[in-house]
């Protein structure tokens, strides 16, 4: 027999938080069981295997969390990095700062959510937010 789950109708949370990106909305499942925001989306809460979540709309604030420099030839777009985010929410997820230096993103810096909408799939990449 087939491994199908009959359970949960409509579309994946995968699905969902892709077409919340497409509309420019950053959203991630909240937990109303515990409280809490998890990173990937799933039909259970990761923290406490609860069932009833709902989407919210993040603030699209983070901190960097991690951040390592891959090389690049500049004739194929330069250095970049590859950063952990750790989301204002809580959730932390593996993502790109763009908009600055790839060596100048350090530990504790905080970042914006960016949506790139340029292509059929959808992802998030941050920019710096300046000190106040
Ligand atoms: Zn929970």
């Amino acid at each position: 027999m087939a491994l199908t789950n009959k359970k949960f109708t409509g579309p994946g949370p995968d699905q969902v938080y892709k077409d919340h990106l497409k509309n420019n909305n950053f959203s991630l499942p909240k937990c109303l069981d515990c409280g809490e925001f998890h990173f990937f989306p799933r039909v259970v809460c990761p923290h406490c295997g609860g069932f009833n979540l709902t989407w919210e709309k993040l603030s699209g604030l983070g901190e960097v969390y991690s951040t390592t420099t891959i090389r690049r030839k500049a004739e194929r777009g330069g250095d970049y990095n590859v950063s952990l985010i750790t989301l204002a929410e809580g959730p932390r997820l593996m993502s790109r700062v763009e908009g600055v230096e790839a060596q100048a993103v350090s530990i504790g810096d905080t970042v914006q959510v960016l949506i790139n909408n340029d292509s059929d799939e959808p992802f998030v990449l941050f920019t710096p937010v300046s000190e106040v």
